[in-house]
């Protein structure tokens, strides 16, 4: 686990104070990031959400600022709806989504500024069950020729993530999209090697299953330290 420092987070995970300084969620250690995630998506799964930190008085209290505790990068498949998933509220989480959770130069931007000016320290790539990103890049290029020139870019990007798998496999779709993720991660922490930027995150990530509404984050975790 990586002590990313921080004023840590030593209250009831979700029942913020917006008047305490420490309460604010960019403040959070990348641990009690992620274990707040995780009670979040325990609530979903549990089908006990709060949907908390959505009345007018919290939004009231938003418009002076935002502070998310963390950064999702997930697909933009409708079945994934990031924030009902780990059941966070308004101005908790810092939300990028496109078909396949694939790191282009406007995402790696976005990501660079929740990490800069918001100060968001967890950054999460989830991808999820039966992803039809990851199933269609499978395809050859013969095969998808049809497709529209943005998609087929979009299916190139995850193409050398699922380079090494057998397509026939039964659990194939399942082993491209855990795949895809791990090449988003390590997509990110090459971007920011190579442009020597000394960004102050960790990355982690994390698969969401259709079924059980469960997250799954990656274990051995490939939490990286980005610095
Ligand atoms: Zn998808």
């Amino acid at each position: 686990m990586v002590a990313a420092g921080g004023l840590g987070f030593t209250g009831v995970p979700g029942a913020l104070n917006p008047s305490h300084a420490s309460d604010l969620g960019s403040a959070l250690s990348i641990k009690a990031a992620i274990a707040r995630l995780k009670l979040g998506n325990e609530r979903f799964v549990n089908g006990e959400p709060r949907h908390f930190r959505s009345a007018k008085r919290w939004r009231d209290h938003l418009v002076e600022g935002q502070n998310p505790f963390a950064v999702v990068l997930g697909c933009a498949d409708s079945r994934v709806p990031i924030e009902l998933v780990f059941d966070q509220g308004f101005g908790d989480l810092f939300v990028i989504r496109n078909a396949g959770n694939v790191v282009m130069d406007d995402v790696a931007g976005s990501i660079e500024y929740a990490v800069k000016h918001l100060h968001t320290k967890l950054v999460v790539v989830m991808g999820h069950e039966g992803c039809g990103a990851v199933t269609a890049a499978f395809k050859n290029r013969k095969e998808r020729r049809t497709e529209p020139p943005e998609l087929q870019t979009v299916l190139k990007l995850i193409e050398p993530a699922i380079a090494h798998l057998n397509p026939n496999e039964h659990d194939a779709i399942a082993k491209g999209v855990e795949a895809n993720v791990l090449w988003s991660v390590k997509n990110m922490v090459r971007l920011q090697k190579e442009r020597n930027r000394a960004a102050d995150f960790s990355i982690v990530g994390a698969v969401y299953e259709l079924q059980s509404g469960r997250v799954r984050f990656l274990d051995p975790s490939p939490e990286v330290p980005v610095r």
